[in-house]
């Protein structure tokens, strides 16, 4: 959290949190992009700050589900299954094959191997995956919590109208707290971090108030809590977290409290120095063609529409998405090549957006400037060439530097491309190009 923090704040603070923004290395130059990792890492991570969690093993195969319910139920008879995705609302959620719950709690070993034989490689829908879901590849398998309380929400994150780091927390957590948020927002509190190099203070009068909001009165407990709240923060600061989230966060009715369900984000432009976060990551849980871009350095994000569209330039590729609404057509992906863009980034940004089935024109809008028009007609030609030609028709909008060199690298290729210079007959062209390849399906 901080490192983005830091940003928004470093004016009001001398804390050491983050790197300024110049002492990135060249590559991280994208947009934000957020790295989750899985429950059962995110547990580790608050296990060692001091976080109190249940025992558990993570399991990928049949072998390993037998190991990991026999090392759990030395503890506890019941255990719990836990499907291990990137997303949230598993316990709610329901597999493609109709078996229902991400997250069972067994009474016993074997209805424990009967329910995560059901869950392993099958695929779980969720609120959060949309509805194709995400595989399931691994288990966390658990001891049962004994007696549970009451579940709260606890998280932290940055909160931009104070510009802090920020716990939000509720007595009433669980699988309803977007409900909750909506229908009785009075029952979510906050605490904003006003001294970020010490945290949160046991001694704060605003702290004490907000443990004590949730319901935690007595000292011992309230202790138990504070000492959470420290050990969270203390993570997010040294591990670049831009959120923390625990729901539920529980308490016990032999009082205690714990970590029942974590999810971590890190803030991937401080990932140059979190070699033990980015190891973490499972890149098996991202789209293919995201990690692809992400690979080629491209900022892709996949839309609804038709049209594909390379662009250099984040403001230029918002421009190139509005003309193409304006004449009635959709955007089928936003992608920004960069500034620098060379020729397997131009081969890869066509390969990600010709993945993409409804694509039935593409849209090649640069306007050069340190990037010159014949390079990336070079790259354009070049990429084609590679791709043995392209299923759907070509537009090409080249403006700026070496325009005229550039175009002459189109004509000179012999490719089926349609060359404009000015964006608003790039995407007329495109858009009623587009709207024949439709009519025609
Ligand atoms: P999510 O649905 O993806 O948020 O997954 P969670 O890890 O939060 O699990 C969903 C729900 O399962 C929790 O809100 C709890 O109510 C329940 N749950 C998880 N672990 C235990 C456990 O050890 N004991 C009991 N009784 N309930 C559990
Ligand atoms: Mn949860």
């Amino acid at each position: 959290m901080l490192s983005r923090f830091s940003r928004c704040a470093a004016a009001t603070s001398s804390s050491s949190f983050a790197a300024p923004r110049s002492a990135l290395p060249a590559m991280a130059t994208s947009a934000f992009r957020f790295i989750n990792i899985h429950e059962c890492d995110s547990k580790g991570l608050l296990s060692k700050y001091g976080c109190k969690v249940e025992f558990g093993v993570a399991a990928h195969n049949e072998a390993e589900i037998d190991a990991a319910i026999s090392e759990v139920v030395k503890r506890n008879d019941k255990v719990v299954v836990k499907s291990q995705i990137l997303a949230g609302g598993r316990g709610k959620g329901t597999f493609v094959d109709g078996f229902v719950g991400g997250v069972h709690v067994c009474d016993n070993a074997a209805k424990a191997k009967q329910a995560a034989m059901r869950m392993l490689n099958n695929t779980l829908v969720t609120k959060q995956t949309g509805p194709s879901g995400l595989k399931v590849s691994k288990l966390f398998i658990t001891e049962a919590v004994p007696a549970i309380k009451r579940e709260l929400y606890l998280a932290l994150v940055l909160d931009r109208k104070t510009a802090s780091p920020t716990f939000i927390a509720s007595p009433e957590g669980g699988m309803n707290i977007e409900q909750l948020a909506h229908e009785r927002p009075e029952m979510i509190f906050k605490l904003a971090i006003k001294d970020l190099a010490a945290g949160p203070s046991a001694t704060d009068p605003d702290t004490i108030a907000f443990v004590n909001s949730l319901g935690f009165r007595d000292a011992a407990m309230s202790a138990k809590v504070m000492s959470h709240l420290q050990s969270i923060y203390k993570l997010a600061k040294e591990k670049d977290a831009t959120m923390v989230e625990i729901n539920p966060f529980v308490e016990l009715n032999n009082g205690d409290v714990m970590c029942l369900d974590a999810k971590i984000s890190f803030d991937d432009n401080a990932m140059f120095r979190q070699p033990d976060i980015v190891a973490l990551e499972d890149k098996a849980q991202m789209d293919p063609f995201e990690a692809m871009a992400e690979k080629f350095e491209l900022n892709y994000v996949a839309l609804d529409g038709n049209v594909g569209c390379l662009v250099n330039g984040a403001g230029l590729a918002m421009a190139t998405m509005d003309i193409i609404s304006l004449y009635g057509q959709k955007p089928a992906n936003f992608l920004d090549v960069g500034g620098s863009a060379k020729t397997e980034q131009i081969v890869a940004a066509f390969r990600i957006v010709l993945s993409n089935p409804k694509v039935n024109c593409i849209l090649v809008n640069i306007f050069g400037g340190i990037m010159k028009c014949d390079t990336i007609a070079n790259g354009v030609v070049e990429a084609v060439k590679q791709l043995g030609g392209l299923r759907v028709p070509l537009v090409v909008r080249l403006s700026g530097t070496n325009e005229q060199i550039g175009k002459q690298v189109l004509k000179d290729s012999g490719l089926p491309i349609h060359a404009c210079s000015d964006l608003d007959e790039a995407g007329r062209t495109a858009a009623s190009l587009a709207a024949a390849a439709g009519a025609r399906a």
